[in-house]
C-alpha cells in the first residue's frame, strides 16, 4: 500500500543530523513507492535540499521564517501543523531528538493523530508495518502498529542503517510560507556549551567514565582511546554528581539515551539508571575492578581490573592497530 510520509529534517550548526538521513531510510521503506517529503525549517537551509534528495526526498519543503531559525515550541508546531494540512501525509517521521520528543506529541496532538515513538526498528507483518520500540527502561521490545489516520513517528538515532537512494522523479524544492503568530516562548539568548569532539547522542563508539575514574583528570585516559577510536566520551550520573564532568555527557534513564554500535564502561558499576541508557548498544564493554559489578550482566565483553592500567593498553593497542 503506497503511503505518502513527511520527514521533518533536523539541522545542528549547519549541518543536517544523520539521524535525518535514518528517517528518510526508514521513510522509503514505509512509503511502498509513495511520495516522500522532506522539510526543512528555518532560514538559509536551501544548500542541503540536495542531500535530502540523496537520501530520497521527492520534494523538500523550505519554510524560511526568523521565528524557526530555533526551536521554539509554539513556532515549530504552528509550522508542522500548518505544513501537515498543505501536504497531507498518511505518515510524519521526526528525529527521536530533544526537539522530535518535544514536538511530535504536541503537533499529534494539535492534529488529534496517534504517536508512535522512540522507534529502533520496522519490521513488516501481515503486509502491514510493525514499529519497534524499547519499553520498560530497554528491559524489553514491543510493536506497534498503525490504526487508521495520519501517525506521527519519532526515529530513536543510531538504530537504522542509512541508505542513499536519488529520488526517480528528481527533487521539487518547494518554498512554504509559514504564518506563525501569538508566540509565548522568545528564545533571548543560546548560551553553548564548548564541548569539543564526537555528538554523543549520535556517536558510533562511547567511551564512558563512572565514579571509578576518581576525578576530572581520571577522564583523560578515556577521551585519549576516545580520540584514537573518533569516539565520543559519556559518563554516569555518578561522575557527573561527583563534578568529574559536565552533566551533558550523563547517560541513563535522566541524562541522554544512546545505542552506539560500541560502548566501552569504564568504572561504572550498571546501576538500572544507567544501564536505562545504554543497554541498547550493539556490543557493550565493561572495565571494572569488582568482579560482581551488576555491568557485567549487560556486557558482552568483560574486563575485570584496574580501568587506569587497562584504558591505556588499549589505547597503544588500537593505535597500533589503526596506524
Ligand atoms: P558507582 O555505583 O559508585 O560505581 C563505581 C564503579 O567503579 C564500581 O563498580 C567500582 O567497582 C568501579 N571502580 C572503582 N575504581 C575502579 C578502577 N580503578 N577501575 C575499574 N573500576 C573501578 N545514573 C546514571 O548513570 N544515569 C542516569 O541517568 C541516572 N538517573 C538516575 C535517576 C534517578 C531517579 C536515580 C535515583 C538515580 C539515577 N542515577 C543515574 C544514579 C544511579 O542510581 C547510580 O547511582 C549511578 O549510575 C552510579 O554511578 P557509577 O556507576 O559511576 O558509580
Amino acid at each position: 500500500m503506497e503511503r505518502s510520509v513527511l520527514v521533518l529534517a533536523e539541522v545542528k550548526d549547519g549541518k543536517l543530523r544523520n539521524v535525518t538521513f535514518e528517517a528518510l531510510t526508514a521513510a522509503r521503506r514505509l512509503s511502498e513507492g509513495g511520495r516522500i517529503s522532506a522539510a526543512l525549517f528555518g532560514q538559509g537551509h536551501q544548500p542541503l535540499a540536495a542531500e535530502l534528495a540523496m537520501h530520497g526526498a521527492d520534494q523538500v519543503y523550505l519554510a524560511e521564517h526568523a521565528e524557526l531559525d530555533r526551536y521554539t515550541p509554539d513556532g515549530y508546531t504552528q509550522a508542522l501543523t500548518q505544513l501537515i494540512v498543505h501536504d497531507d501525509p498518511d505518515v510524519i517521521l521526526l528525529p527521536h531528538t530533544a526537539i522530535g520528543k518535544d514536538l511530535a506529541p504536541r503537533a499529534a496532538a494539535r492534529m488529534g493523530c496517534g504517536l508512535i515513538s522512540d522507534c529502533t526498528g520496522l519490521e513488516w507483518k501481515d503486509g502491514e508495518p510493525v514499529f519497534i520500540r524499547p519499553i520498560y527502561a530497554g528491559k524489553a521490545f514491543e510493536s506497534r502498529r498503525f490504526a487508521a489516520g495520519k501517525w506521527f513517528v519519532t526515529i530513536r538515532p543510531n538504530n537504522i542503517p542509512v541508505e542513499e537512494h536519488q529520488s526517480s522523479h528528481g527533487c521539487r524544492e518547494i518554498p512554504f510560507a509559514v504564518d506563525i503568530k501569538d508566540l509565548r516562548t522568545v528564545v533571548k539568548e543560546v548560551i553553548s556549551k564548548s564541548l569539543a569532539g564526537v555528538d554523543l547522542s549520535e556517536a558510533k563508539i562511547v567511551i564512558s567514565g563512572g565514579r571509578g575514574v576518581k576525578s576530572a583528570e581520571g577522564f583523560e585516559p578515556l577521551q585519549e582511546l576516545a580520540d584514537v577510536l573518533g569516539a565520543a566520551v559519556g559518563a554516569s550520573r555518578g561522575a557527573c554528581d561527583a563534578g568529574y564532568c559536565d552533566y551533558s555527557l550523563q547517560i541513563g534513564q535522566t541524562g541522554k539515551v544512546i545505542t552506539p554500535d560500541l560502548y566501552i564502561a569504564c568504572g561504572i558499576s550498571g546501576a538500572i539508571q544507567h544501564l536505562a541508557g545504554m543497554s541498547n548498544s550493539k556490543v557493550i564493554v565493561a572495565i571494572n575492578k569488582d568482579p560482581e559489578a551488576p555491568i557485567f550482566q549487560v556486557a558482552d565483553y568483560g574486563i575485570v581490573g584496574d580501568l587506569f592500567e587497562i584504558v591505556p593498553l588499549l589505547t597503544e593497542r588500537f593505535r597500533e592497530m589503526l596506524a
